[in-house]
């Protein structure tokens, strides 16, 4: 039988256990796309929002070769919201967050915590791709800010996860390194941020998902989920 750890340091560490649920807001399947009379108020400020941004122009990510903007997804009363730093490739081409290789190891991630796409919600720093996938840049970050921030105070999660060096830094207006920042809670506008690796980052360094698996842990418990016991030891 596989020990705790080597279940948690490979892929399969991220399985889901079977008996989580969300105990206070109910799913909303819902693209922030889709207009539709019988959404909660929140979900009609996110399309307000994604109308907003439609053909965004206000900083230079819209000249350097982004095809789609990517507001975020997921669930506009989630409890839960992931935030990235910014579309990658696959991304960019389909409009969504979190889709390519980090974003399925994420899918995972979620569902080890017992919770699906549809009860979370995902966003990102900025909501275009930088070119070559580089940082995006001080002018970027300051333009897009807004929009992220407007986001959290609809959605108001409980939890945010700050997924990798870069979203942590910025959210927390901090050059600590993501190694100290991981770990603990951090307050940020209303709610509890938990800074993690990014998937990325555990794609090339599987070891550190322990790590990621004990911050995803905290999250789970800070949000009541019922996680089963075994889940929890880390040696
Ligand atoms: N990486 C991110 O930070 N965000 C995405 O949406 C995809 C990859």
């Amino acid at each position: 039988m596989a020990s705790a750890l080597s279940r948690i340091v490979s892929m399969k560490g991220f399985l889901p256990p079977k008996s989580v649920i969300m105990t206070r807001r109910a799913p909303v399947h819902l693209s922030t796309e889709v207009t539709t009379s019988s959404i909660p108020n929140s979900a009609d400020s996110l399309i307000l929002i994604s109308e907003e941004l439609k053909n965004c122009n206000r900083c230079k990510l819209c000249k350097l070769g982004r095809n789609r903007i990517v507001l975020g997804e997921g669930n506009p009363r989630a409890r839960l919201l992931f935030v990235g730093e910014g579309p990658g490739e696959q991304e960019d081409l389909e409009g969504r967050p979190f889709i390519g290789r980090a974003g399925q190891l994420l899918d995972k991630m979620i569902e080890a915590i017992g919770l699906t796409r549809a009860e979370i919600y995902i966003a990102n720093v900025v909501k275009c791709r930088p070119p070559e996938n580089r940082n995006p840049e001080p002018d970027e970050i300051e333009t897009c800010t807004p929009f992220l921030h407007r986001q959290i105070d609809l959605i108001q999660p409980e939890v945010i996860v700050a997924l990798g060096k870069f979203a942590a830094q910025t959210l927390l207006k901090t050059e600590t390194r993501i190694s100290e920042l991981r770990g603990k809670f951090h307050n940020y506008r209303n709610a509890k941020l938990m800074p993690t690796f990014h998937p990325a980052y555990l794609l090339r360094n599987p070891s550190s998902k322990k790590e990621a698996w004990a911050d995803l842990q905290e999250v789970a418990k800070e949000l009541k989920l019922n996680i089963p016991k075994t889940k929890n030891s880390v040696s």
